[in-house]
Formats: structure tokens, C-alpha cells, sequence
């Protein structure tokens, strides 16, 4: 599926599996090489109802907002947008670049206490990074009842790592060959693992890179439409209104060019989330 000039592969939601906790949303892109041209370049759009977490393997990505924000996300460091009940953003490929993009793009639902709060914007530079034997582990989201990491298995080792038994755990390949339980994880795939294991550990022959997202299993029913993340159609229906006619969301005045339509609200049964 294209996304301006870049390939991105969705693992959340699919078929037969919509949540990981909380986590809602899951789209690798690349990795690519790039010279002239810009591979990110998603322009002006909404979110509510979800924090966005933007975690790089490779390259760059520049966040503008509705509130002003302007940060690089790099490797080792994460931007965290908390939409509440309404922002809008852009990502694109900065100027200055490495000429290489390798990321992925996550959404965790706010439960229904804190959604409607107003929104907000994160940039760390530098997440908390653990060196163990086997190899290395980031730590992009930690929060009562989740988290995501980033686990970087050495050629050659096995890495042991602890799990809260109280998370289902989704695992997905960012890179290189890996094996959990003697199976051969294939890349572009989803892997599930149920609540009640406290240990996972980690083979890889030449070196791997494996997303691992936890969370508690919620139990909120949640509506995803577009970019939004509701309750009901109706919350869905406003926030698309709001969009359309320039309520609610606010200009993302730092991007060059026009701002991403809603698709017609005929669709509301497809889930059909942009970035
Ligand atoms: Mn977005």
C-alpha cells in the first residue's frame, strides 16, 4: 500500500486481530534508500482519541502540529503526539537527510477517562536503553499497562527478555532472522503471544531487530474510522465534520501545500486509517 512515495506494510489492525493492549495501529515502511526525492510526505490530518508513537530504525521524519510542534524524530529517540480530543499533524522526510528511512508508525487508543483531554506533543530524544547479554533493548512507551520496545539481538547470541505475564505481547521482524520457541519468525508478519508468559527469549544467527509491543488487554470497545478512534459513529461523524470545515483541529501552518480530505463518511464500516 502506497503512502506518497513509500511502500508501508500494515500489521495492526488486521484480520482477526484489532488490538495489542492498546496499541491500535501498526505500519512498517521501508527500509529505502532515497537521493532527490522525499518518501515520507503525509500531509495535513486529524487524529483523535489516540497518542501516535513514531519509533525510526533509519533516517528522519519531521513532525509539525496544530499546536506548533516542530521535532526530528532519529533513531534512539521517539515522538509521542496525544491527539485528545483533537489535533492535527504532518510528517515528511526533512531536507537534510541520511538518504535511508526504516521506521514504523504506532497508535495506542487512550481509554475512555483520558481521550477526550486536550492534546499534547512529546519529543525524547533518547529513550532509556539497555545493554544485556545478547544484545540491546529500547524502550520507546512505558505506561502502567504497556509498553514497546525495540530489541536488538547480536549476531550469534540469544537475549532473554522479561515480560510482564499480565500483557499479550504482539512481536514484529524489523530486521534480520530470529527464532522464539525454535520457530523462524518470518518478516512482515504479526506474532501474538497470549498473557502468562514472563520470559521471552530471542535466537538469531545474524542479527535481528524485533518490535515488541505488551499491553493488557482492553476491553474498551473502540471505533476506528480514518485517523479517528471513537466510541460511536456519531463521535466518528463530528470529528469528520470538524475536519471538513475547519473546526476543532487547527492549521498545521509550518507544512507547504494542502491539508488531506476525509474520504466520504459512506465508509465508516472500513476501517481505513491513513498514517
Ligand atoms: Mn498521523
Amino acid at each position: 500500500m502506497p503512502l506518497g512515495n513509500l511502500t508501508i506494510r500494515r500489521a495492526l489492525p488486521v484480520r482477526g486481530r484489532r488490538l495489542i493492549g492498546r496499541w491500535c495501529f501498526l505500519d512498517r515502511y521501508g527500509p529505502v534508500s532515497f537521493t532527490d526525492e522525499k518518501p515520507m510526505d503525509v500531509a495535513p490530518h486529524p487524529h483523535i482519541g489516540i497518542q501516535t508513537v513514531t519509533w525510526l530504525v533509519e533516517g528522519e521524519v519531521v513532525h509539525h502540529d496544530s499546536l506548533g510542534y516542530e521535532a526530528v524524530a532519529r533513531p534512539g529517540g521517539v515522538n509521542l503526539m496525544t491527539s485528545g480530543s483533537g489535533i492535527a499533524h504532518a510528517e515528511e522526510t526533512p531536507p537534510r537527510n541520511v538518504g535511508r528511512l526504516s521506521g514504523v508508525q504506532l497508535w495506542v487508543a487512550l481509554p475512555d477517562a483520558r481521550r477526550n483531554l486536550a492534546p499534547s506533543f512529546e519529543h525524547i530524544p533518547e529513550v532509556p536503553r539497555l545493554e544485556t547479554r545478547g544484545g540491546i533493548v529500547h524502550t520507546f512507551a512505558s505506561e502502567a499497562d504497556l509498553a514497546g520496545r525495540d530489541v536488538a539481538v547480536h549476531r550469534g547470541e540469544i537475549l532473554h527478555i522479561g515480560i510482564d505475564s499480565a500483557h499479550e505481547h504482539g512481536l514484529f521482524i524489523l530486521g534480520g532472522d530470529v527464532e522464539l520457541d525454535g520457530e523462524r519468525l518470518e518478516p512482515d508478519a504479526l506474532y501474538y503471544v497470549e498473557p502468562g508468559r514472563s520470559e521471552l527469549a530471542f535466537r538469531s544467527a545474524g542479527g535481528a531487530r524485533v518490535l515488541l509491543l505488551g499491553g493488557v488487554p482492553f476491553t474498551e470497545p473502540i471505533l476506528m474510522w480514518w485517523n479517528f478512534v471513537a466510541r460511536t459513529p456519531e463521535e466518528i461523524a463530528a470529528a469528520r465534520a470538524d475536519w471538513e470545515d475547519g473546526r476543532r483541529f487547527g492549521p498545521v501552518n509550518a507544512y507547504q501545500g494542502p491539508r488531506i480530505p476525509a474520504p466520504p463518511l459512506s465508509r465508516i464500516v472500513q476501517a481505513n486509517p491513513a498514517s
